[in-house]
């Protein structure tokens, strides 16, 4: 159950990074995603979180640029995050406002390291 909570944690963390970096660029949330640097359309064995970044070596498969490290430390934060909320809480009326405040921090931590201060 624990693993089930961190492979959760990691597909959301996988969708924060999107949300953090996509809406303040002003990019749609719905078009795949791509390589910032070569702008190719990244295929599913891409996009598994943290592992494809682990296996590419952090290194875009088509251009080879290097990817942020925020993503995957995103990733895996949110990952571990959420698991720790199952050890703390269990199935208790904590759990979903642990995981919310999980959450918010990663998504303004990515939102943070990738854009600078929020400007309010
Ligand atoms: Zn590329």
């Amino acid at each position: 159950m624990i693993l089930l909570f961190f492979i959760f944690g990691l597909c959301m963390g996988s969708f924060y990074n999107v949300l953090a970096i996509r809406i303040p660029a002003g990019e749609s949330l719905f078009t795949r995603s791509h390589c910032t640097a070569c702008s190719r359309v990244l295929n599913a064995a891409d996009l598994v979180p943290v592992f494809s970044y682990i296996l590419l070596r952090g290194r875009c498969r088509y251009c080879g640029s290097r990817i942020s490290g925020i993503y995957p430390a995103g990733e895996l934060f949110t990952g571990l995050g959420f698991a720790a909320c199952y050890v703390l809480f269990g199935f208790d009326i904590m759990l979903p406002i642990g995981l919310g405040i999980v959450s918010a921090a990663s998504i303004l931590s990515v939102r943070y390291l990738t854009k600078g201060a929020p400007s309010r």
